[in-house]
């Protein structure tokens, strides 16, 4: 795969402060090094601060119609490189081909053109009494990224920053670099000013943690885990910065006596298994009421043996293999400490899967007569295992599924979706689909709890990105 050598600040390819420190880019499928990237330093961080600061006067001050014209640019640079980045997020993440189209390639276009929506409609300026309030934007953005959807969260990020009228330097993922490199490509094609979208490639510890604490940045938008959400928040708030952090989940999928059994544990082993199970809103608690419970255990069995692992470049191909090989031990761990605590194995297992001697390949892995208290209840696992929980009433199935340090998402169902609708609003989480409703790329995402402070996507993510003035008369 082509690669960079550099990093992309104001407005061109740059060498790198240390050039031969580089950080290899492997197949997950293949184990193979596909490419190299420079891994950025502190002096890297501060050239693509320092540009941005420079871009931010005459970014602010670009009109609805600039900027909306040049996003567009951007959205349709976006739709129409999809096989570029389809072939580029299989390479490096494992996503399988199909999934990838969907997820990977189209959903950022959808997310793009949501937020061009956004900007066309949204009021920057508002009557309050004898005021008027501005929505001004918030200064120097550092968006930093995960690697398991590699360009719709810096799309989410990168983009209403930009419409806010923010300059951005990005810091995605060390395992997803290429993806962000073509991302950065597509910018310098839309044609936007030099320094208003900076690209640091890097580690986390090093680029990630210097973009956090740079004293030039006035808003970190972090996506990735809790453990470093925390570090970055506390970072942040030293510094007095605003931040948001979308961080993990455990999201509880509920199924209500009455509901489309079948439809239910179908669309939630989809919603756990989804992108290798290294998805942070995955459904990856399923609670079902005693009368339900055993056929609904045999049924997601059955169905999680329908996800065969295999390479991701084939079509058919449902599960792909883990990014990482730190990823896939991780996973493995969860599963064989599922079973030392007593949790029931219905399929799935920490071996390698058959035939499958190369890539970071894991069993899709269901878990039956899981306790709430089990440690594969309560942490995220990032992998393809589902547990599955029973309980005695609805009160019962809100204790449950409440009973987490996380609130990112969820599901439930029920015959009356009014009667889902009222258990939702008794969830602590963020987004709760009913009756399995569709993602929807304009509605708020984010977390109650640990799984974050502020909300990406929609009206609610430009807002991020925004402070308020207000003038008195
Ligand atoms: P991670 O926290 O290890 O890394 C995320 C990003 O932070 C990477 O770019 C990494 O290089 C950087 N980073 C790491 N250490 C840093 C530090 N000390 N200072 C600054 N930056 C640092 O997470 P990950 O393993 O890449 O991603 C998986 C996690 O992300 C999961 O926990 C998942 O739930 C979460 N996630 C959340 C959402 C959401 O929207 N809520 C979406 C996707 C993933």
């Amino acid at each position: 795969m082509q690669a960079h050598e550099g990093h992309y600040i104001d407005g061109a390819w740059r060498p790198a402060a240390v050039p031969g420190d580089l950080i290899d880019v492997v197949n997950p499928a293949t184990e193979a090094v596909i490419a190299t990237v420079p891994a950025g330093t502190a002096d890297d961080i501060d050239a693509a601060v320092t540009a941005a600061r420079s871009a931010a006067g005459a970014w602010r001050a670009t009109s609805r119609e600039e900027r909306l014209a040049a996003l567009t640019r951007l959205r349709d640079g976006l739709a129409g490189h999809q096989d570029e980045i389809i072939a580029t997020v299989v390479a490096e993440l494992g996503a399988p081909r199909r999934l990838a189209q969907a997820v990977h390639g189209a959903l950022p276009v959808a997310v793009a053109t949501s937020v061009l929506e956004v900007l066309a409609e949204f009021s920057f300026e508002e009557k309050v009494g004898n005021s008027t309030v501005y929505a001004e934007p918030a200064g120097v953005v550092a968006a930093i990224t995960p690697w398991n959807y590699p360009l719709h969260q810096i799309v989410a990020k990168v983009l209403p920053a930009l419409a806010a009228g923010c300059p951005v330097v990005l810091k995605p993922a060390e395992n997803t670099p290429l993806t962000a490199q073509l991302f950065a490509q597509f910018v310098h094609d839309a044609g936007l000013p030099p320094g208003a979208f900076n690209l640091v490639t890097g580690l986390g510890t090093v680029a990630g943690a210097a973009l956090a604490g740079h004293p030039g940045v006035d808003v970190v938008s972090f996506t990735g885990s809790t453990a470093v959400g925390r570090r970055i928040g506390a970072a942040a708030g030293q510094n007095i910065k605003r931040v948001a952090l979308e961080l993990g989940g455990k999201s509880a999928n509920v199924i209500l006596p009455g509901a489309d059994l079948t439809r239910a544990v179908k669309t939630g082993v989809g919603n756990a298994f989804l992108n290798g199970g290294q998805t942070c809103s995955a459904w990856t608690r399923m609670l079902v009421g005693e009368a339900d419970y055993d056929e609904a255990v045999e049924l997601a069995a059955k169905i999680a043996e329908g996800y065969a692992p295999g390479d991701p470049t084939d079509r058919s191909t449902r599960l792909g293999p883990l990014v990482s090989a730190v990823q896939r031990e991780r996973v493995r761990e969860y599963i064989r400490i599922g079973v030392a605590e007593g949790a029931r194995l219905v399929t799935g297992g920490p071996e390698a899967p058959e035939g499958l001697d190369k890539g970071f390949y894991v069993r899709p892995t269901v878990f039956a007569d899981v306790e709430p208290g089990m440690t594969i209840a309560r942490e995220e696992i990032f992998g393809p295992v589902l547990s599955i929980l029973r309980y005695r009433d609805e009160e019962h199935a809100l204790e449950i599924a409440n009973g987490t340090d996380y609130g990112l998402s969820g599901g439930v169902w029920a015959a009356d979706p009014a009667q889902a609708a009222a258990f939702a609003r008794r969830m602590e989480t963020g987004q709760v689909d009913i009756n399995g409703g569709a993602f929807n790329p304009a509605a708020p995402f984010g977390g109650y709890k640990d799984s974050g402070v502020g909300r990406e996507l929609g009206r609610y993510g430009l807002e991020e990105f925004l402070q308020t003035q207000s003038l008195q008369f």
